[in-house]
């Protein structure tokens, strides 16, 4: 039976690292489909500044739509409050039946917080998680702080394209540096367009 797989991030913004992550988690673990949920509110990230959920949302859409076996999902954008991954596992869950294989798939810098996110127990109950690094990350040995029936949920998938940040694509956008290859031409474009990650104006003092 094939599983699916929810690719979980901020997605700010999405870029080619997320869409063959999530092109190699469909491979490796003979997935269905894989549906990005861009969070609504990270709830690690309350203080931050994260761009509106509508662009990501919408960047998202922009980045997947030639992909049959991908979908985007409105579950945490259209959500009030914090974005907690243990109530998409529960809602992903009881969509696909108790049967089929469900993965969340996320970043491995995100996997070593484990130990934080809300109910955990519960997500891995729902749902066991992939965990995408460079190769050579050496993830294991960085998740001791994990119970071995924590780790029995966990799975890691070496990325290659995940040299490619969000961060570094907002840094460069911000000093003008190009970021073609990085994201798929039309999500490089929403950003130009709707002046995302443009510095903010400093005040000028007279
Ligand atoms: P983050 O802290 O911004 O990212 C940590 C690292 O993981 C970054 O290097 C990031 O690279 C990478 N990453 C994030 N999502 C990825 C993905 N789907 N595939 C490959 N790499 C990815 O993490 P985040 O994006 O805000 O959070 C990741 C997911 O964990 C979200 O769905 C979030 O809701 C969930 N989460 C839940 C809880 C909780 O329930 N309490 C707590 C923390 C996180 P890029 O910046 O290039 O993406």
């Amino acid at each position: 039976m094939q599983g699916v797989g929810l690719m979980g991030g901020t997605f700010d913004p999405i870029h080619l690292g997320h869409l063959v992550t999530a092109e190699a988690a469909r491979a490796a673990f003979d997935l269905e489909r894989v549906i990005f949920v861009p969070a609504g509110m990270p709830p690690h990230k309350t203080g931050q500044l994260v761009t509106q959920s509508k662009h990501r949302h919408l960047m998202a859409v922009l980045a997947t739509v030639t992909n049959p076996g991908f979908e985007v999902s409105r579950f945490e954008v259209d959500r009030p409050g914090p974005s907690y991954t243990i109530d998409t596992v529960r809602h992903f869950r009881s969509e696909i039946g108790p049967d089929r294989p469900l993965y969340f798939i996320t970043g491995a810098d995100a996997v070593l917080e484990l130990g934080t996110w809300h109910d955990l127990d519960g997500i891995l109950a729902y749902a066991d998680i992939i965990a995408a690094t460079r190769p050579g990350y050496a993830l294991e040995q960085r998740a001791g702080h994990l119970t071995e029936c924590q780790r029995a949920h966990l799975k890691v998938l070496e990325v290659p394209a995940l040299a490619i940040s969000s961060s570094d694509i907002r840094r460069r956008v911000a000093i003008g540096a190009p970021i073609k290859y990085l994201v798929p031409e039309p999500v490089e474009y929403y950003i130009a367009r709707n002046h995302l990650y443009q510095p903010v104006a400093q005040p000028v003092e007279r």
